[in-house]
């Protein structure tokens, strides 16, 4: 047996171990047993670094041996003599020195997101089995662009897709889901293809009237989803398909701008507005919902902005809602969205939902069982207690939380990110849509409806807006995910550790004493709101001092000692980012925080702006609740030092 297919093997091995198991629960035990977990990380210190290389190594001898197994009749390219000449040699010592600056540069200017000083951005450690694969991958340079471009990366990334589909509740069967270069394009993705269908029964009025009949404008622009879908599958073998298509919002049939509002929270990921400029929709046709004082989505406000646009009779292109948002990782009320387009679509009025779960999608794998199946909220939070050991007192999750990610499958389509909590190398995103029968609407090219009507082999790249793609990264998700399954036993677990740290830091942060800095004026943590998912945002506020402006300038000066911004990132003692929240943004949603944090009314209306702290709990390495009291009383401890520094 060759060693690839040996260390394949292996892993698959690892992999049924892994899925079968069942830890059991230990009351009261603070870490969680799973040294199954710690086998796929490299370490603060590199503790798997043996196994790391001995697999690195394999992967990469087996590519030479696939090589020399290619014809091995043929000469070899290169000779011998070739390579013992000294200009090969100087060659080989030039790239050593220029290899060793390229190590240079990158450890001066890189992040230390493996160590758990490190509280900030989207990143962590990244699991093992992602890193391979894809410098496995990597090697055979694969482009899933065309299925010929790279047969194996392109199945791969077709499995993962419906792997994907599984997790967030849809039908494997009926889904799609491809990979995108990250949570931006997955969101492009589905806006274009929500756009695309918006103004497809218009297309079919244009050309096909009688498929249409009796259906005013008004009516076909709020036509339901599932039936544009319906629509579109009946014209989809008709030799005016191509005309039709020539006739929505690709071609010249529609104006982009009277195709409705998009509808976003106030929470959105910026790459919502990227979007809406692209596809021609315009920023003046963004409507930004605002936030709870939970930063979840108001629905009650998305409601009445709902009806006020169906009073004027303008169409809505879209509802977003998002699960975890990027600044404050919030769980929009998802189920509430569905029950409110059921609402509307009783009146007859329809809209493409989109959830942006670029962040928050594998949580949903904390939800499903080994076999596959949705928990009842009992049985996750008993999981939560029992298996990954969160607090009683976190009540983790939140029935909000639960019922959010019960009604995903609801919606038309999800981004999901491989690169943030999936915790493989990016560049790695995905949307995955509940209807295939959607892909329909995306192209001009002939050869698609060949492809669709033969069965044949898939090219990915028909379907999606960029052209060449890393086949690597198909196969890091891939091997990611056979080693780590999408539920309870698998991705759960990780993410059970970040959700338990996230809520221990929450609580340490609400509960600390107040401490006094070595200036001797005393200062504490004021957390932003009890976590959804694992982020949390918080201050430093000193005790007594009344003003905002003054607390954000320290939490600025803070900020600027603890990231990139000053000195050297290796000598850093904590890292972490930032956000600001402003009313153009938020309105007045920050304001019950400042009111947590002590201060008046009046100080929002001077200063409408707080900074806060905000701290991605990524890391694998603090479930331990020993070990994270710890580190709690060190962060206290840095955190005295900074604040002297930055003279508080
Ligand atoms: C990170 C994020 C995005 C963008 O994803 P990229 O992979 O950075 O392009 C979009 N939406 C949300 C909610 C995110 O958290």
């Amino acid at each position: 047996m060759n060693c690839a297919k040996r260390a394949f093997i292996c892993i698959m091995i690892m992999a049924v171990i892994f899925a079968g198991s069942s830890v059991p629960a230990h009351a009261g035990q603070s870490a969680e047993p799973a040294p199954r977990l710690d086998a796929f990380f490299l370490g603060t210190k590199g503790e798997t670094g043996d196994f790391f290389l001995d697999m690195l190594n394999t992967m990469m001898k087996e590519h030479i041996t696939w090589r020399q197994s290619f014809h091995p009749e043929d000469p070899q390219a290169i000779s011998d003599k070739n390579l013992a000449a000294p200009e090969a040699t100087d060659a080989r010592k030039k790239l050593k020195e220029v290899l060793s600056t390229l190590s240079t540069r990158l450890q001066k200017g890189s992040n230390p997101w493996f160590s758990p000083r490190y509280l900030g951005h989207m990143s962590a450690d990244l699991l093992v089995p992602g890193v391979i694969g894809y410098m496995a991958a990597m090697l055979y340079n694969s482009n899933n662009v065309v299925y010929e471009g790279g047969p194996a990366t392109t199945e791969m990334e077709l499995e993962v897709g419906l792997q994907l589909a599984r997790l967030l509740g849809y039908n494997p069967e009926k889904a799609w889901g491809n990979i995108t270069s990250g949570g931006t394009n997955a969101n492009f993705q589905a806006l274009w293809y929500a756009r695309n269908l918006k103004s497809f029964p218009l297309a079919v009025k244009a050309v096909m009237p009688e498929l249409v009949k009796g259906l005013n404008e008004q009516r076909l622009l709020n036509m339901p989803v599932s039936q544009s879908l319906d629509l579109l599958d009946k014209v989809k073998n008709s030799p005016r398909y191509e005309t039709i298509l020539k006739h929505t919002v690709k071609g010249k049939g529609v104006d982009p701008k009277k195709l409705g509002k998009l509808l976003v929270p106030q929470s959105r990921h910026y790459s919502w507005d990227k979007a809406a400029d692209v596809f021609g929709i315009g920023s003046e046709n963004i409507i930004a919902v605002p936030v709870d004082k939970n930063y979840r989505m108001d629905i009650e406000a998305l409601d009445r902005t709902i009806a006020g646009l169906v009073k004027k009779k303008i169409p809505i292109l879209a509802v977003v809602s998002v699960l975890g948002s990027t600044e404050e990782g919030a769980v929009d009320e998802t189920h509430r969205i569905v029950a409110l387009r059921e609402k509307y679509a009783r009146r007859g009025i329809g809209f493409y939902y989109h959830i942006d779960a670029a962040y928050g999608g594998y949580v949903r794998s904390m939800f499903i069982d080994g076999s596959g199946a949705f928990m009842s909220l009992a049985q996750v939070r008993k999981t939560a207690r029992e298996r990954y050991h969160i607090s009683e007192a976190a009540t983790w999750p939140q029935a909000s939380v639960y019922d959010a990610y019960k009604a995903v499958p609801e919606a038309d389509s999800v981004t999901i990110d491989c690169h943030k909590l999936g915790y493989i190398p990016y560049p790695a995103g995905a949307v995955v849509f509940k209807d295939k029968r959607i892909l329909a609407v995306q192209t001009f090219h002939a050869a698609y409806v060949q492809d669709l009507r033969a069965q044949a082999p898939v090219s990915i790249g028909h379907y999606v807006l960029e052209g060449s793609k890393p086949g690597a990264a198909a196969a890091a998700a891939w091997t990611a995910h056979q080693v780590l399954p999408l539920n309870m036993d698998g991705y759960g677990r990780l993410l059970g550790r970040t959700i338990k740290t996230a809520n221990m830091l929450y609580e340490a942060m609400a509960k600390a004493e107040p401490f006094q800095a070595q200036n001797g004026r005393t200062y504490k943590f004021v957390p932003l709101v009890k976590p959804d998912l694992n982020m949390v945002d918080y201050v430093l506020k000193e005790v007594g001092n009344p003003g905002l402006e003054a607390m954000n300038k320290l939490n600025q000066a803070i900020y600027d000692e603890c990231s990139y911004v000053s000195g050297d990132l290796m000598k850093k003692d904590f890292i972490t980012s930032k956000t600001v929240f402003s009313p153009a943004e938020y309105g007045n949603t920050p304001l019950d925080f400042v009111r947590k944090c002590g201060l008046g009314d009046a100080e929002w209306e001077k200063t409408p702006s707080v900074l806060v702290l905000r701290s991605t709990i990524m890391t694998p390495y603090l479930a331990d609740e020993a070990e994270f009291a710890s580190y709690f009383d060190r962060l206290v401890e840095i955190m005295k030092k900074v604040i002297t520094k930055v003279g508080g």
